[in-house]
């Protein structure tokens, strides 16, 4: 199938999901995830009327930024090194992976250098899991509260990585628990504005998300085809 096709085909699955409890679904938007995937098919999804893509490697995405210029907004959505903080200021719209003080410190001083407000989210990692970012989420309040102080940094809401199963349904308890945290971390009134945005859900699990809030799928497999490298799950 097509790139246009499976955007097509994602996008109804997801606004049936959103009617489904009563949402607009207008209220979510889809990250089409485009690691490892050639610049090619994502012209064709912009061909389409696409225009918002997840990267999770800096290195990969610039040429992509660069080939499709500022036609398309770019999340980044990755694991994010300290060190290459100062490369996805300004170039991403949003950051989904802030999940500790050293790497919000990193961004604040690159967005302050460069005179703008970065947008990002707070990572939470629900399980607890090894091998994957995110704060824990009975520090997400401290974290929350440290870049509140940062002011060249927006929090706008939180992102997880749940753990892998193949029944979507056991996934919709951590869906749930990233809203009642988001729910609970918004009543503190730590930050100027609200925490509208929850991402979360990707191709094996999303409509359970939407269902629970999600305001953004980060979704690869579905859209573009799988990857070559799919066993790995960054
Ligand atoms: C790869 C990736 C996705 C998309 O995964 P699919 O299962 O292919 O939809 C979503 N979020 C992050 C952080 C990813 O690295």
């Amino acid at each position: 199938m097509s790139v246009a096709e499976n955007l097509f085909l994602v996008k109804q699955r997801i606004a049936a999901a959103a009617r489904r409890v009563g949402r607009d679904p207008a209220e979510v938007r889809l990250v089409a995830v485009s690691k490892t995937v050639p610049v090619e098919r994502l012209r064709e999804a912009v061909a389409a009327g696409h225009r918002l893509f997840g990267e999770n490697y800096l290195q990969e995405a610039l040429p992509k930024i660069a080939a499709l210029g500022g036609e398309v907004s770019w999340h980044f959505v990755g694991a994010l090194q300290t060190r290459k903080a100062k490369g996805v200021v300004g170039v991403f719209d949003l950051i989904h992976s802030v999940d500790r003080p050293k790497l919000a410190r990193a961004l604040e001083k690159a967005a302050a250098q460069r005179g703008l407000i970065q947008k990002i989210l707070i990572q939470v990692n629900l399980a607890g899991e090894a091998t994957k970012s995110g704060v824990a989420p009975e520090e997400a309040e401290a974290l929350l509260r440290e870049i509140a102080q940062l002011p060249h940094l927006k929090v706008v809401g939180l992102m997880t990585m749940p753990p892998w199963f193949d029944e979507p349904e056991r996934v919709r308890p951590y869906f749930r628990a990233l809203r009642e945290l988001r729910d609970h971390l918004q009543k503190l009134g730590l930050t100027d504005g609200p925490l509208p945005e929850l991402s979360m859900g990707m191709t094996g699990d999303f409509e359970a998300a939407v269902e629970e809030g999600a305001t953004l799928v980060r979704i690869g497999t579905a859209v573009f085809g799988p990857r070559p490298d799919a066993c790995f799950r960054a």
